[in-house]
C-alpha cells in the first residue's frame, strides 16, 4: 500500500520534482516500508522523534526538519539533518549559525513564509523574507567572490548557513482559488528573491504542496513536495 502510494506520486512529479515523505507521528516499521520502496527522504516535526527515529533506520536517508524548532533543541536537530525546512525566525537562523560554527558544519536551509489566511500558521512574511535576503547579501557582498560558485563561508551574514529557498503552505481550504493565489504568491517571492540575487546559485528549492494540494503546488514551481497522508494514512498518535 505505501510502495503503491508512493510509486503514483513519484510517477505524476515531474523531473526534478523531489518527494520528501513526511513521516511524523508514523512507527518506524512504516518509514522502513517507504525507505523499501525506493523512498530516500523523510520529513519529522519533532525533535524527539527525529532523533529516536535515525538511530532506527539506514544511514542513506535524507532527513529534513520541518517543524517548529526552538534553539535549545538544535543538538537533536542539527547533527542528523541535510535540510531545515522550517526556519522562522531570525533568532533561530541566528542559532542555527551558531551551531554551525561550533561544528564546523554549514546547515542548509529554507526560510519559511507565511501567506496563509490562517491564523495560526508561523513563518515569514514577504516583506521580512526580502529583508533577511538582502542583509545576507550585504554580507555575501564583503567576500572575495569564489569564482568555482561556491559559498564563501567566512563573512557573510550567517556564514554557517545556506539559505537554500523557501518553503510555504497554502490557506486550510477546499477552495482551489485560494490554495493558488497562496502559491503564486509564494512562487512570485522566490522568484523577487532569485532575481535579486542573481549570484545565489544554491537558492534553488521551493518547497510548496502537501496531501491536499500538491498538485496544484507543481503548477507553481515546486521544486519539493511534502507528504505524509497520501502515502501513511491518517497519523498514528
Ligand atoms: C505534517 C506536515 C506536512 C504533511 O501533511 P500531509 O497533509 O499529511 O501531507 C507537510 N508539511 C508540513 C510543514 C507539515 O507539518
Amino acid at each position: 500500500m505505501i510502495a503503491e502510494r508512493i510509486s503514483e506520486i513519484t510517477t505524476a512529479l515531474p523531473q526534478g520534482v523531489a518527494l520528501v515523505a513526511v513521516s511524523k507521528f508514523h512507527p518506524v516499521g512504516r518509514l522502513r516500508e517507504a525507505y523499501e520502496a525506493g523512498q530516500r527522504i523523510f520529513a519529522e516535526s519533532r525533535p524527539q522523534e527525529l532523533a529516536a527515529k535515525v538511530p532506527q533506520l539506514p544511514d542513506d536517508i535524507s532527513w529534513h526538519f520541518i517543524g517548529h524548532l526552538q534553539t535549545n533543541k538544535l543538538k537533536l536537530v542539527l547533527p542528523y539533518v541535510s535540510l531545515v525546512q522550517s526556519v522562522d525566525s531570525v533568532h533561530l537562523l541566528e542559532a542555527i549559525d551558531r551551531w554551525g560554527a561550533q561544528n564546523g558544519r554549514v546547515i542548509d536551509v529554507l526560510l519559511e513564509v507565511h501567506i496563509a489566511s490562517d491564523a495560526t500558521k508561523q513563518g515569514f512574511s514577504p516583506e521580512e523574507i526580502m529583508a533577511i535576503t538582502a542583509a545576507e547579501g550585504r554580507g555575501r557582498g564583503r567576500e572575495a567572490t569564489a569564482n568555482d560558485g561556491s559559498r564563501p563561508q567566512t563573512e557573510a551574514e550567517y556564514g554557517h548557513v545556506r539559505l537554500r529557498g523557501l518553503m510555504g503552505m497554502a490557506t486550510l481550504t477546499e477552495d482551489e482559488t485560494v490554495i493558488e493565489r497562496d502559491f503564486q504568491r509564494i512562487q512570485d517571492l522566490f522568484e523577487a528573491v532569485k532575481a535579486a540575487h542573481p549570484d545565489w546559485r544554491w537558492f534553488d528549492q521551493l518547497s510548496i504542496g502537501m496531501s491536499g494540494d500538491w498538485p496544484i503546488a507543481l503548477r507553481h514551481g515546486a521544486t519539493m513536495v511534502r507528504i505524509g497522508t497520501d502515502i501513511f494514512g491518517p497519523r498514528e498518535y
